[in-house]
């Protein structure tokens, strides 16, 4: 089976939340317990979705998992593009977006997006391998959220990780 991979802009933002919010002493204790220290990570270069892994499960062994849907927030809302497109664009667009984005960073899974009035469920196929991923996920979304300045809210609804078919999300706003 192919490694799944992931674009290192992904990596950078997530080390990018490790030294913002924990210094130089805890982004050298994170790269040597993710095996990252030796490794240049270039944005645009794909890297094994293992390397993610190393980051924020180290975040979430040392701070607990509401840091990593922190990180993943934190991920979303300072990818430059998406941070740039976003203040000329509404939710709605913002979402749809957020799908292409997905596939732009990722090489595998399978994401949807089904928007209907002040709500939207994003469906999300084989794109976590430990429940890490699925809390980064949600703070990712999350960010999304924040990035268009609505108010909004989102709920896990279904989990690959605990035996449903896919993970889920519903994202509501006023
Ligand atoms: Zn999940």
């Amino acid at each position: 089976m192919a490694e799944n991979k992931v674009r290192g802009s992904v990596i950078n933002g997530y080390i990018k939340f490790v030294e913002k919010t924990w210094g130089k002493e805890g982004l050298r204790r994170c790269l040597a317990d993710a095996k990252l220290t030796e490794i240049q990570i270039k944005d645009g270069v794909l890297y094994p979705y293992i390397m993610e892994q190393g980051v924020i499960k180290w975040i979430s062994k040392n701070y607990g998992m509401e840091y990593v849907r922190k990180a993943g927030k934190h991920t979303v809302k300072n990818l430059g593009l998406l941070a740039y497109l976003v203040r000329f664009t509404s939710i709605e667009t913002m979402l749809e977006k957020a799908k292409s984005s997905y596939y732009e960073a990722y090489d595998f899974g399978k994401v949807e997006m089904h928007i209907s009035g002040n709500r939207a469920v994003a469906t999300m196929k084989d794109v976590s391998e430990v429940p890490e991923n699925c809390e980064g996920w949600m703070g990712a979304l999350e960010g999304l959220v924040e990035l268009t300045r609505k108010k909004g809210r989102v709920t896990k609804t279904k989990c690959q990780l605990k035996g449903d078919d896919h993970c889920e999300y519903e994202i509501v706003w006023e």
